[in-house]
């Protein structure tokens, strides 16, 4: 998977050898970017022909408008634009950076407003280039990342669906609170014991502790809601207490097991497993009485925490509410004199 997106991301990259603009001064074809190349026009800026080359660790080059990099930047790109060079009309500046292509190119793709997806960026390079981004002064990330109407934010989350606690380590990572939230959302099936030293490190204590909260409330309630008990019915001929006792049974053991599956457990499978169940009964008053059941649990299901984020208000307010109630116990407590033993001499 990750060598195919390094190849797409390769291919959109174009080999040339003669584009005036860049004037390599050499028939040695040269990589250059698809969209930064020498008719890249901006999109936000209204500009003409680029002005700044920059080229990659791995020989890419990027054609971009000194202006907009420079308002971008708060630090002139790293103090490229001031330490290193002159701007001059005409003459197009040349920088070398040590970033590779699959960085740079988010980069400025970010920088410009422009989608990354059709590159299909992997989370490593994505990961980079936000910190690339602080490197080089676009910040507050923020500016960039903003949930709804950030083409980049949208392409990080779409990493969670198939690395949900890498995406949500890199959220904590760079504290980014909406993509964590988001991010949380896509962990809940995740283990918890399968999370390595590295990446707790990563996330941080606070969206560590976020997360295990979020697992540990669901867990907790997840529990009881397939804890049941169905009611018994009036005893009849074609269905006795003993009968009703043994639907009950089966249907328990099916809600405990599909419990004991946590958190690989989802609602289709309990929905599909415990409507087997009832369906395989005959007798129409213990369906209904099961059919109240598997409604009260999907009804549960419904209720049950998805994001980090709501799972840590609740266990601040949960803590907040047991400080405001704590009182500390006045004295030690009397103990009893037939369980004290005689001090020995
Ligand atoms: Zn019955």
């Amino acid at each position: 998977m990750e060598n195919n997106r390094d190849q797409k991301a390769v291919k959109l990259i174009s080999v040339v050898s003669s584009d005036p603009f860049f004037k390599t001064g050499t028939v040695t074809p040269v990589q250059i970017s698809d969209v930064f190349n020498g008719t890249f026009k901006g999109i936000r800026t209204g500009s003409t022909t680029p002005d700044t080359i920059f080229r990659s660790s791995d020989d890419v080059y990027f054609a971009v408008h000194y202006t907009t990099v420079a308002d971008a930047s708060k630090n002139a790109f790293g103090g490229l634009l001031v330490a290193d060079v002159e701007h001059v009309p005409d003459r197009p500046i040349r920088l070398n950076l040590e970033e590779p292509a699959d960085v740079l190119n988010i980069l400025f793709l970010t920088m410009y407003g422009i989608p990354c997806d059709p590159y299909d960026p992997s989370l490593n390079s994505l990961c980079a280039a936000l910190q690339a981004m602080h490197k080089y002064g676009l910040t507050p990330l923020s500016r960039y990342l903003s949930r709804g109407d950030s083409p980049l934010y949208a392409t990080i989350l779409s990493q969670a669906e198939h690395s949900p606690l890498e995406t949500y380590a890199l959220a904590g990572e760079q504290d980014i609170e909406d993509l964590a939230v988001d991010a949380s959302t896509k962990t809940l099936d995740c283990v918890l014991h399968t999370i390595s030293v590295e990446l707790a490190g990563r996330m941080g204590i606070m969206y560590l502790m976020r997360l295990y909260r979020l697992m540990d409330t669901r867990e907790e309630q997840m529990k009881k809601l397939f804890n049941i008990d169905p009611k018994l019915h009036e005893e009849r001929t074609d269905c006795t207490v003993e009968q009703q006792k043994e639907i009950r049974l089966d249907f328990k053991y099916t809600a405990g097991s599909l419990c004991w599956k946590y958190p690989k457990v989802y609602r289709n499978e309990v929905e599909t497993k415990l409507n087997k169940v009832r369906d395989d009964v005959s007798c129409e008053e213990c369906k209904a009485i099961l059919t109240a059941e598997i409604d009260g649990i999907l009804q549960g299901w419904m209720q049950l925490p998805v994001c980090a984020f709501l799972t840590w208000i609740r266990w601040i307010g949960m803590r907040i509410v047991c400080l405001m109630y704590y009182r500390p116990p006045s004295s030690l407590p009397v103990p009893n004199p037939q369980y004290v033993v005689p001090p020995t001499v």
